[in-house]
């Protein structure tokens, strides 16, 4: 899928959430600016001096989740580095009230990260059933998991039956709507025969 107007859509949004991972292994979040995309990066920045400056640094990668206003989340995992202070500069420009958070050259203490490559879902929640659609950017290979029907399916119906969002279909093996699943786990646990499985992409 082309994902540039949902990037389009989530710098407009300007606030998401950016979640990292300290050297203990601790998971944090925040919100904070994402200000503009030039293809399929993405730019934003933080001071040096934070946590988030260092869990960047350290793992460069940060996950981003963004809620748009037709109940739409997109939701993505990416690779970063640091860019030019130049881009600092434009991002001021474009953006006056920054100057009142960062006056002068305190700015400076600031640097700004690209968001590069990636992967992620776009979630429709906005109509009757849930529908992801899986993408990527900046040349990354997809990765994730999906719950997938094996051939020990004995055409039971239980998992079809158990179903939240109904995207199990009957056939010589069952058979899950991938684009509707919601990763709930429900169906493995109807299955007797311990047909499904929660298999990496
Ligand atoms: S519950 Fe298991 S055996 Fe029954 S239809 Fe579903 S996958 Fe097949
Ligand atoms: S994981 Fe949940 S939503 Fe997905 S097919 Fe199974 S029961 Fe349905």
């Amino acid at each position: 899928m082309d994902i540039q107007p949902y990037f389009h859509r989530l710098c407009e949004l300007h606030s998401v959430a950016f979640a990292t991972v300290d050297r203990d292994g601790h998971p944090h979040n925040r919100i904070a600016d994402l200000f503009f995309c030039d293809g399929e990066k993405l730019y934003f920045y933080t001071a040096r001096g934070k946590a988030f400056y260092e869990e960047l640094m350290h793992t460069g990668e940060t996950a981003v989740t963004g809620l748009l206003d037709d109940r739409k989340m997109i939701r993505f995992t990416g690779k970063v580095q640091k860019v030019s202070q130049r881009v600092l500069n434009h991002i001021f420009q474009e953006n006056p009230y920054l100057k009142k958070v960062y006056p002068g050259d305190s700015r400076y203490i600031c640097e700004v990260f690209c968001i590069y490559q990636g992967c992620g879902e776009v979630f429709d929640f906005g109509s009757k059933t849930l529908t992801r659609a899986p993408f990527t950017f900046g040349g990354a290979a997809l990765h994730g998991s999906h719950y997938f029907i094996t051939d020990n399916c004995r055409q039971c119906g239980l998992c079809a039956e158990s179903c939240p969002q109904h995207c199990i279909l009957p056939g010589s093996s069952y058979v899950i709507l991938q684009e509707h699943c919601m990763h709930c786990g429900l169906c493995a646990e109807s299955c007797p025969e311990e047909a499904i499985h929660l298999l990496s992409l």
